[in-house]
């Protein structure tokens, strides 16, 4: 199956050339919410014209025919545009001899092959992610290279917004779901329970519980009721990265041998990925798991 059947499978769409994976929510009886898994939401990419560039394209002998450069017909994704300006602005390839705009898989298939990653430093992405779980993001912020993570603070928000994640691996077996739904509802009452205890002591002026501000208020408060929270509870963050670490974490974390929450993640960060950037994706061909998952591979590995 292709990257574009399997965001249709998925349930993708796009809200103003921005595509998403949505995941939906579920409850148990006592209404405890959780999601089976992650949804992803492209919500920056870049924003490029090089028209500006025409004054200095004509400072240079007119037989070099530099001003066609910003002139060229066929129109590429802003990403794949802004990486080729500036990897052509390395050998000043400006004028006619240039690989032109229609050309640029092949473009970029010498930038992979020949490991120019720095190229594709310039352009970054970033998406809204949801249904994931703390022990996922644990491992998605030991990437520190090119990416930048803004992620829920469980000692700033309080139990209202609590949900939890459901594990591929308990999804389909009875037993192991209905533990999951007792467990998390019994997770949810005791953080509630144990926050309702914290605030009681604050209110009698427990010494490290008090402080002068009301958001320290809550803090103190939160900051210890969220120690009673399993890895199983969801989290939302905001990740940007450039081209060259997407690329990076990609190809690692679809790999068969990773952990498979992460690698719905990062499947599903591809497949968005892949449909506004088709070129700088293009040489991932998708694989299918004997578990029914996917990754991707490419011979072009950590550029
Ligand atoms: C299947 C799997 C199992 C794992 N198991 C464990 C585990 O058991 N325990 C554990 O602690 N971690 C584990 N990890 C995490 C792993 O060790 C890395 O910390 C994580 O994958 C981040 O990748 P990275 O080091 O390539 O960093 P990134 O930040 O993604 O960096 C990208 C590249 O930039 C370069 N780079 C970045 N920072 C530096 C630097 N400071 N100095 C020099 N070069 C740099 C490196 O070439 C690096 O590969 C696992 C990861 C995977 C995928």
């Amino acid at each position: 199956m292709d990257a574009a059947s399997i965001f249709e499978k998925l349930g993708g769409g796009e809200s103003e050339g921005f595509p998403h994976l949505h995941s939906p929510v579920f409850q148990t009886q006592e209404g405890t919410r959780y999601l089976r898994h992650p949804g992803v939401v492209a919500i920056a990419k870049p924003e490029v014209s090089i028209a500006g560039m025409r004054p200095f394209l004509e400072g240079f002998e007119e037989d070099l025919e530099f001003p066609q450069y910003v002139d060229d017909p066929t129109h590429l994704q802003s990403g794949a545009q802004l990486l080729k300006t500036a990897g052509q602005t390395c050998y000043a390839s400006f004028g006619p001899k240039r690989t032109f705009n229609e050309n640029a898989a092949r473009y970029f298939a010498n930038i992979t092959s020949s490991g120019h990653g720095s190229v594709l430093e310039h352009a970054s992405f970033s998406f809204f992610l949801y249904g994931i779980s703390r022990s996922n993001t644990h491992e998605v912020v030991r990437h520190r290279a090119g990416t930048a993570f803004s992620q829920l603070s469980q000692r700033f928000v309080s139990g209202s917004v609590l949900r939890f994640i459901e594990r591929l691996e308990y999804q389909d077996v009875p037993a192991l779901h209905k533990r999951f739904e007792e467990r998390v509802d019994s997770f949810a009452k005791e953080y509630a329970d144990v926050t309702d205890e914290l605030l009681a002591l604050q209110t009698e002026g427990h010494p490290s519980l008090t402080a002068e501000a009301k958001t320290d208020l809550r803090k103190r408060v939160q900051q210890v009721a969220r120690s009673v929270l399993p890895n199983e509870t969801e989290t939302t963050m905001v990740l940007t990265a450039n081209v060259r670490a997407w690329r990076h974490m990609i190809e690692m974390r679809t790999d068969q041998h990773a952990e498979s929450e992460i690698r719905d993640l990062f499947f599903r960060l591809y497949l968005c990925l892949v449909r506004m950037e088709p070129i700088l994706f293009g040489d991932y061909e998708v694989e299918s798991y004997p578990d029914g998952t996917y990754g991707v591979r490419t011979k072009w590995r950590k550029v």
